[in-house]
């Protein structure tokens, strides 16, 4: 049977990281992706008119230092995101527009949404990121979801609405669905909520040239035939002797794996011997966010012109969160957006027709007519994908955490968990998915040093 030192699962920024690290370190490596492509949740789309656009994960910013040297390394670019103008805040019925920190609420909902805001800055200081089952208090933290606590702290009706908006933006899942520690410990991993939301300054800072699917293409084409396309893994075996991966269509055997795809799918994988009960749970407990991204082509950044930065946040529609995303040289003007959460779900059962009329609607509503008039439209709906089952990532639900917390990571025997789940700094984000595919190659270094 084929034999090399490390079989990686999944050609995401993750895998190939870890592949790329082992393999300059004399490991040989197989990278086995099930899909025709690399980069996973990175995907590379081309609008007609021939400009590239991402249809999943796309901005960098400051602090996610693991990525960006990746894309230095590479002789990728960065360019920074469109940033300037007035910002929009769509509630009861009418666009507020702002161009200060006020997220464009009456003065009073302002100050108390600040309040609530500076509350949870507070109470995330106390995560332990590296085992945040350890944190001051985790019980009751992750008892409660963060919408428990959200109405525990505000009874102002807007600022809820608000962030129950806030928190969708973030995950992909609505305040009910996972645990305040967890929100917490998301928060601290990228920083600050106020990092997280930023655009300049923030993990909105900067897109790269071209797309980030070629920080992997780029990776995958250093590592050459040790990434194996249309290669979906099935099931690992364990003994003293190493590891069989069994794959579609064969076997290959190695002394280490690395499970490089979303928790979920690792849960899907046949172990023998069974994975432990914790590390099994935390796979059925780490369910990724729902979300159907839109990209829409007009031929101008034609909101510009109206002084508007084209970041709309909206309480009163489906299509909530849109940001300018027109490409580095300005060769058309796009919007990018998403539906999330509960408006994915619900959204999903439309036809695509219909889904482009609620989203153009939407956006009439918030930068008038010439919204109606797209150039083009491209959708993506994450769920639906089977090596992904939705984005931008897992999040742990009430209790989870503390119970399971342990297992999320915590290699077993020689099999290794890696992707952007698993990472304790940038948790969720591609900075996190290179630094977890470091962590685990560097755990296989040590291990056989
Ligand atoms: C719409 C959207 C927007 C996002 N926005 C941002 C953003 O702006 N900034 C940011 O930093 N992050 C963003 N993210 C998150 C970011 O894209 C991910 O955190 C990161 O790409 C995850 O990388 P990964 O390697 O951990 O996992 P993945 O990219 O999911 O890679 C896993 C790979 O494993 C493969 N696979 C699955 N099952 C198997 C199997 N059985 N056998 C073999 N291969 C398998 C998959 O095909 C995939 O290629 C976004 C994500 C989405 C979807």
């Amino acid at each position: 049977m084929e034999h090399v030192d490390v079989v990686v699962i999944g050609a995401g920024l993750a895998g190939l990281s870890a592949a790329r690290m082992l393999t300059r370190a004399g490991k040989t490596v197989a990278v086995l992706e099930a899909r025709d492509r690399v980069a996973g949740r990175n995907h590379g789309a081309v609008f007609g008119n021939g400009v590239p656009i991402e249809m999943g994960g796309q901005w960098v910013g400051p602090g996610q230092d693991a990525v960006l040297a990746l894309i230095d390394e590479l002789g990728l670019k960065t360019y920074p995101s469109y940033d300037s103008g007035a910002a929009l805040t769509y509630y009861d019925g009418a666009a507020h527009r702002y161009d200060d920190a006020s997220f464009g609420l009456p003065e009073p909902d302002a100050v108390e949404a600040g309040r609530v805001w500076e509350a949870i800055t507070a109470l995330a200081e106390r995560v332990d990121l590296e085992t945040p089952w350890t944190t001051s208090g985790a019980e009751d933290l992750d008892r409660q979801t963060f919408d428990q606590w959200l109405l525990g702290e505000t009874t102002n009706a807007l600022v809820i609405r608000f962030f129950r908006l806030i928190v969708p933006a973030l995950f992909s899942a609505e305040a009910h669905e996972l645990s305040l520690l967890h929100f917490l410990f998301y928060m601290k991993s990228g920083k600050s909520l106020d990092v997280l939301v930023a655009t300049t300054g923030g993990a909105q800072e900067s897109r790269v040239i071209g797309g980030t699917h070629r920080i992997s293409e780029r990776m995958a084409a250093e590592l050459g035939d040790a990434v194996r396309l249309d290669t979906a893994a099935s099931g690992i075996t364990q003994s003293d002797a190493g590891v069989v991966v069994d794959f579609d269509g064969g076997t290959i055997c190695a002394d280490h794996v690395v499970v490089a795809i979303p928790q979920t799918l690792a849960g899907r994988l046949r172990y023998s011997p069974p994975l432990p009960a914790a590390r099994d749970a935390v796979t059925q407990q780490f369910p990724a966010g729902s979300v159907i991204k839109f990209n829409i082509a007009y031929p101008t950044p034609f909101w510009r012109e109206d002084g508007l930065s084209g970041f709309v946040m909206s309480l009163d529609h489906a299509f909530n969160v849109v940001l300018d995303n027109s490409p580095h040289d300005e060769s058309c003007g796009v919007l990018v957006g998403f539906l999330e959460g509960r408006h994915a779900r619900a959204s999903s059962e439309l036809t695509a027709e219909q889904r482009r009329e609620l989203v153009l609607g939407d956006l009439v509503d918030y930068f008038g007519e010439r919204a109606a008039k797209p150039i083009d439209v491209l959708e993506k709906d994450w769920n639906a994908e089977e090596y992904t089952r939705g984005c931008y990532g897992g999040r742990l639900a009430a209790g989870v955490w503390t119970n399971y917390g342990k297992a999320v990571a915590t290699p077993v025997g020689r099999i290794h968990w890696a992707g952007a789940e698993t990472s304790d700094v940038w948790n969720g984000y591609m900075d996190g998915a290179v630094r977890s595919g470091y962590r685990a190659a560097a755990a296989i270094l040590d291990a056989t040093a």
